[in-house]
């Protein structure tokens, strides 16, 4: 079975957040199964395109609204990410740095979408099945079913995954004409509360659709930002299915991205290496309990309460805990995290920035990995942190609900707490520094936690069974 990947990110490519992660590594994993997976994907002014080598496999002209555009399909010679890479350039809109936040962004989406379907319906790259990752892809099922331009594909299944369910990339009816040409009488499946809405089109017209933990399912029907209907009336077409971490990049043992690789068996050393290489660079210290954040600085991540619960846990437990940050976002919540960061030197360190290293090296010399988020589809943070044998703390919600287990309940290995509030994290810090004066208890939780399995085995698998299940109604 042959199945397209449609994604605005792909690791190591272009990578924000998590999306990246998970089509830089779900379809090599899908493959490794004896599927057929590649990665569609914009092309964008990155290290990864220079570095390496590309043929162009189809170029042609198309139209976006009333303007001409150009465009080319460039494919990775040598397939070394484990899958056959394909990389939308279109001169002007996508062949910029960024992967977001470009005033045309809306433009620049529809433009890949339409050079997707054009490549596809006049190439020999036919896919049995479509699989759409979030709303910069979400338009693809509803032009394939209802345009006469791709009627050659419009029994190709489509799986639409979200990722997060809190951008729809919306845009008002006076763009209608940047689409190519549709039945009209359709357009209703475009509408969400008298907007085109990307993300509310992908359910309405996909076969079936995905969210990235089974908890996430059932949340975005109470918290979706406004979509919170359309995913109650559409729950029969979904299914949560958990992300899987790429164990290859994610690995202790063979990680060259830290200073001293370890596995169980040298676990407290190891980590203790790594944790002084991190406390050194950051001027903390290395025997103190160390508890790190690390991502979008923004309220979904509960990175507004980050800065008022750290001061307060320092005040609850003077000289005795430090904490390290690593994210960028907004401007607000980083001026906060700067401030204490000057008003607490000795005990709170921030890097405002992304940086894959370094999070590879906070992962593995942190004792603790905070993650208060307010919504977390299925979050990876937290699946990074256990396999680096640091104890996860995480609010109880979204995959992080399904994914740690209290460490007060029998297998357990992490911190839960249920609220995004500064007291319940405070509440967390004092049991993560309780725990660190355990060391016996503290060895044993990283040894479980290591000893988990999240690899993309069992969630590739779990794809694939979707995909077999549509294969019938071909
Ligand atoms: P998101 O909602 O941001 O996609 P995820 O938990 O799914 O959250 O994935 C976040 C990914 O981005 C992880 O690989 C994490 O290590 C990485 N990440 C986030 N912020 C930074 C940063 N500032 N520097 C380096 N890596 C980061």
């Amino acid at each position: 079975m042959r199945v397209f990947h449609l994604s605005a990110e792909c690791y190591p490519v272009a990578k924000v957040g998590g999306l990246a992660d998970v089509v830089g590594a779900l379809p090599k994993y899908q493959n490794l199964l004896g599927l057929q997976a590649a990665v569609v994907m914009p092309y964008y002014d990155r290290k990864f395109v220079h570095e390496n080598e590309f043929e162009t496999v189809f170029q042609a002209n198309e139209l976006l609204g009333s303007q001409r555009f150009y465009f080319e399909i460039l494919k990775e010679k040598t397939d070394k990410l484990g899958f056959e890479l394909y990389l939308v350039k279109i001169p002007g809109l996508l062949d910029r740095e960024n992967v977001y936040s470009y005033p045309d962004e809306t433009e620049q989406f529809i433009a890949f979408q339409i050079a997707f379907l054009d490549w596809i319906s006049w190439s020999q790259q036919t896919p049995d099945l479509i699989h759409c990752h979030d709303h910069h892809s979400g338009l693809v099922p509803f032009l394939l079913y209802h345009s006469r331009l791709y009627e050659r594909l419009a029994k190709t299944p489509t799986v639409f995954t979200i990722h997060n369910g809190q951008y729809h990339g919306a845009f008002g009816w006076n763009k209608l004409s940047l689409l190519p040409e549709i039945d009209l009488t359709k357009t209703g499946l475009l509408d969400w509360n008298g907007g085109i809405n990307p993300l509310a089109a992908a359910v309405k017209c996909c076969w079936r659709y995905t969210t990235v933990s089974p908890t996430y399912l059932e949340e975005l029907t109470y918290n979706s930002n406004g979509l919170e209907y359309l995913f109650y009336t559409e729950r029969a077409k979904g299914s949560g299915i958990i992300n899987g971490i790429d164990t290859e990049i994610w690995n202790p043992k063979t990680d060259p991205m830290i200073p001293e690789n370890y596995s169980v068996r040298q676990l407290a050393s190891g980590k203790q290496k790594n944790k002084e290489a991190l406390c050194a660079r950051f001027e903390l210290a290395p025997d103190k309990p160390l508890i790190s954040f690390i991502g979008r600085l923004v309220l979904e991540k509960g990175a507004d309460l980050l800065a008022e619960a750290i001061k307060n846990s320092i005040m609850a437990h003077p000289g005795e805990i430090n904490f390290f940050i690593l994210g960028a976002g907004e401007v607000k919540i980083q001026e906060e995290l700067l401030a204490l960061k000057e008003l607490y030197p000795t005990e709170c360190n921030v890097f405002v920035g992304y940086d894959e290293s370094l999070a590879h090296l906070v992962y593995a010399g942190s004792d603790f990995l905070l993650m208060p988020s307010h919504v977390e589809p299925c979050g990876l943070n937290q699946l990074y942190a256990l396999r680096y044998g640091t104890v996860p703390m995480v609010r109880t919600t979204g995959g992080l609900k399904d994914t740690v287990i209290d460490f007060g309940d029998g297998e357990g290995y992490g911190i839960r707490f249920i609220h995004t509030s500064v007291s319940d994290i405070i509440h967390a810090v004092g049991r993560a520094a309780t725990l660190y004066a355990n060391p016996p208890l503290l060895q044993l939780l990283r040894k479980r936690m290591m000893a988990l399995d999240f690899s993309w085995d069992r969630s590739a698998k779990e794809y694939i069974d979707l995909y077999e299940s549509l294969k019938p109604a071909i």
